[in-house]
């Protein structure tokens, strides 16, 4: 089974050739954020136009890197939300494409069972499992009773994780996307400013940013307004081991309560080094039973591959899309 994927949510241009669901004969991902880094964030007009400009190369690169003709697909499969309506049509409208002038049938793709998929590349899924879903827009503990099964048991009230680093990052002059940068100056600090670690002990499942970022920006601000300067690795630390924290906390709690066989780590904050590390130790000394899962670091961030993997076992579920298929901008798992 050969399925052409495509991703195309929010500012990364992205088509793959995937085989079986799990090896990548090919995965080009044209990224756009050097033209949004001046506006300190994605331009959803700017994203769209890139799109148009990138996809019909990206799908020539995806073909010839894997060595494929059309003629050798089984299907494509294409994300249609949640993202960016103007991205995501770019992306819907490609796919159908190439699906309609080569008769192939067209899988529907939740771009967030993508990001879960793409811990497919780094070993197999074993049910029941957790997933801990941390991106740009989506803070999510997700239960997985069986395959093509996804509840979500806890989420994000306000901020997602990776936008809270995007934010901090903003106030502390760090480009966008801000995350591997404040990762990285983290690695060289210590917690000592000890912000909150909202919601930490409530007995629930959720999550939220947004007061910890309030903390962050009125402590820089403070230290502004008496003329001092704050060490950022320290601040940057200090902010990490908050979400940190937090997400380690709440997703032990959520296997105390989920008997699992597996806990999956996905989506692009889940290239954090600070989380890795924590989420492997709290792990092995809390659940150890628990086998967990790492999403490859190359794959954390959006990528066609794991659309394909994710596209692959909602193919094999006989999920088809129609040719009338819309984008979600606000598709829920
Ligand atoms: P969503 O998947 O929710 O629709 P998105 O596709 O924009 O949102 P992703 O591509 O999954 O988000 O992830 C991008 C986010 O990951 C950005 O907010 C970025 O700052 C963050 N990020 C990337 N690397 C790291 C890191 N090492 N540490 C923390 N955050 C990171
Ligand atoms: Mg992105
Ligand atoms: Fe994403």
């Amino acid at each position: 089974t050969i399925i052409l994927a495509f991703e195309s949510s929010c500012d990364e241009t992205s088509v793959a050739v995937i085989e079986d669901g799990t090896k990548i004969l090919s995965n080009i991902v044209a990224t756009q954020i050097a033209s949004h880094q001046r506006f300190g964030g994605v331009v959803p007009e700017v994203a769209s136009r890139h799109h148009i400009e990138q996809i019909t190369s990206c799908i020539e690169d995806a073909l010839t890197t894997a060595g494929v003709t059309y003629d050798e697909l089984t299907a494509v499969a294409v994300t249609y939300g949640p993202g960016l309506v103007g991205s995501l049509l770019i992306g819907l409208m490609a796919a159908k494409t190439v699906a309609w002038a080569h008769h192939l049938p067209l899988i529907p793709v939740n771009h967030m069972t993508g990001h879960i998929y793409a811990a497919r590349f780094a070993g197999e899924f074993n049910y029941p499992q957790m997933a801990l879903l941390v991106s740009g827009g989506h803070t999510e503990l997700v239960y997985m009773p069986a395959p093509h099964e996804y509840q979500i048991i806890g989420e994000t009230r306000d901020d997602a994780a990776g936008e809270a680093y995007d934010k901090i990052g903003r106030v502390m002059g760090i480009a966008y996307p801000a995350g591997k940068a404040v990762d990285e100056l983290a690695a060289q600090g210590q917690d000592v400013f000890n912000f909150p670690r909202a919601m930490e002990n409530e007995d629930n499942f959720d999550f939220s940013f947004s007061g910890l970022k309030s903390a962050f920006i009125n402590t820089v601000h403070n230290a502004d307004q008496r003329g001092e300067t704050l060490n950022r690795a320290d601040l940057a630390a200090s902010f990490q081991q908050s979400v940190v924290d937090v997400l380690v906390h709440k997703t032990m709690r959520a296997l105390a309560q989920y008997p699992v066989k597996q806990l999956v780590l996905a989506g692009g904050v889940a290239a954090n080094r600070g989380l890795r590390t924590a989420l492997t130790e709290q792990l092995a000394t809390q659940q150890p039973e628990v086998n967990l899962l790492l999403a490859p670091l190359k794959l954390c961030g959006d990528n066609a591959a794991m659309i394909g993997a994710a596209g692959y076992i909602n193919y094999q579920f006989g999920d088809r899309a129609a040719w009338d298929l819309n984008a979600q901008p606000g598709l829920s798992l």
